[in-house]
């Protein structure tokens, strides 16, 4: 028996993959769908959070528009940056028109710096800030790839690798940087100049699809214990499970911190892996269309979010008529980067300490014509102890205060988060 823990995209897609072979999925939570859901409240749906389809592999494109045969609508990416209180589009490094002109010229002369650097000065196993010197230069490093990946990220980016940027971060020739700062646009850029995302319901639409075709499934039972030498799994409802394969879809750090009998190596190495976490506030609001954007990078540290999106432009069915939506997201480092949480107090939850360090700009005023707000804390891929259950009180609290956003001419000052 083939033993697959959790039921997100993952254990969804190997369950259907398997066919008749014999397997058996067992997830924590109520629902299939994991990071990739998305929830009703007060006539709006919301993702947990902005979920897009965007496809390198042709296979894996061709699987999710089999499943969702004619329910995606393809959309032309509207994203921005808000930074030195203007709006340019993404990606930064080939957009900097309409930024003050000392910025535009820093981006510039920093970019064609870097094309003067010979190949034999740039090591393959360089961190990710020395990449983003070496490729875009000090402005455009200054401007927005270092602050933005740090806010993120939530760490320096001399701790980051660079082996994973190639086709997610553009590099740009002269050409298009030049054009970039002077208006001329000939062409998309990045990994995502357009996306699929379903017409109706939200992104949960994509893991319900997988259902139909996967037999074996239990809800409500947390692996608890891996014995892997006897091949025996031990789960929080007092199911026992043997299997001869375990798939495990679940955070790295949490499976080794389960299994019982692993060299002490492993441990190690895997309670060194680090992750950012992130809050998902979701604000419903009683006005139509506050942005005609799909979403908007924040860079500057003023900012405590990272990203807004609004999902009533990707899908108008996803709120009530003359209303508007919009997800913000807040990195943060888990508790557990700091202490390894062993498995017997893995579940207690993140709300007993202070949940993030981002800080909150101090409150003075709030002005808000929100209807519904809600926080989530995503069930990061490394934490132990979250579990992807709705945010505590504490961020509540937080989300619903009055914590002012800085000005932005699109929406902010409107419909200001909180
Ligand atoms: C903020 C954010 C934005 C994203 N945006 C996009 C996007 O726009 N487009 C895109 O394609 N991807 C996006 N992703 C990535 C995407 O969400 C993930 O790659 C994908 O959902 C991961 O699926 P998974 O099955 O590997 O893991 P998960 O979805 O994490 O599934 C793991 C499952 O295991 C369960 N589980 C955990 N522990 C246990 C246990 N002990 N016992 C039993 N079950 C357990 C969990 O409840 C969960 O259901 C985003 C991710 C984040 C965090």
């Amino acid at each position: 028996m083939i033993l697959i823990i959790g039921a997100g995209l993952a254990g969804l897609s190997t369950a259907y993959h398997l066919g008749d072979r014999p397997y058996r999925v067992i997830e924590k939570e109520k629902e299939a769908g994991g990071l990739c859901r998305s929830y009703q409240k007060d006539g709006f749906t919301f993702d947990i959070t902005g979920h897009l389809l965007h496809f390198r592999q042709a296979a894996i494109q061709a699987l999710v528009e089999g499943l969702l045969d004619g329910r995606l609508e393809k959309h032309v990416r509207r994203s921005f940056i808000y930074s030195h209180r203007t709006y340019t589009e993404y990606p930064f490094q080939v957009n900097t028109y309409g930024l003050p002109p000392e910025v535009v010229r820093e981006c510039l002369i920093g970019f064609i710096a870097t094309l003067a650097k010979p190949a034999a000065a740039r090591p393959a196993d360089r961190s990710f800030k020395d990449w983003i010197l070496d490729n875009m230069g000090e402005g455009i490093a200054k401007h927005f790839m270092v602050p933005f990946n740090e806010k993120l990220w939530q760490v320096s980016l001399d701790e980051l690798t660079s082996d994973w940027v190639s086709w997610l971060v553009l590099k740009p020739d002269l050409k298009d940087v030049i054009n970039g700062a002077l208006g001329i646009k000939d062409k998309a850029f990045g990994y995502n100049p357009t996306f699929l995302y379903p017409a109706q319901g939200g992104i949960s639409v994509l893991p319900r699809a997988f259902l139909p075709g996967v037999r074996a499934i239990a809800y409500g039972s947390e692996l608890i214990e891996v014995e892997t030498k006897r091949r025996r799994a031990t789960f929080s409802d007092g199911r026992v499970e043997e299997y001869e394969t375990l798939v495990s879809t679940i955070p790295v750090p949490e499976l080794v911190r389960r299994c019982t009998d692993l060299p002490k190596a492993t441990r190690e190495a895997a309670g060194g892996l680090r992750c950012a976490s992130v809050y998902n506030v979701n604000l419903g609001i009683a006005r139509a269309k506050v942005s005609d954007k799909h979403w908007i990078y924040f860079p500057e540290p003023e900012f405590p979010f990272y990203r807004v999106g609004f999902p009533m432009n990707f899908s108008p069915s996803l709120g009530p008529p003359g209303c508007s939506s919009l997800y913000v997201e807040v990195s943060h480092q888990p508790r557990s980067w700091r202490g390894g949480a062993s498995i017997r107090s893995a579940g207690t939850g993140a709300g007993s300490t202070r949940p993030w360090r981002t800080p909150w700009p101090k409150a003075s005023s709030s002005r808000s014509n929100c209807v519904h707000h809600d926080a989530h804390n995503l069930p990061d891929h490394h934490q132990a102890g979250t579990g992807g259950r709705p945010a505590d009180h504490a961020v509540h609290r937080r989300a619903s205060g009055p914590v002012p956003v800085p000005a932005c001419p699109d929406f902010g000052r409107a419909g200001a988060v909180g």
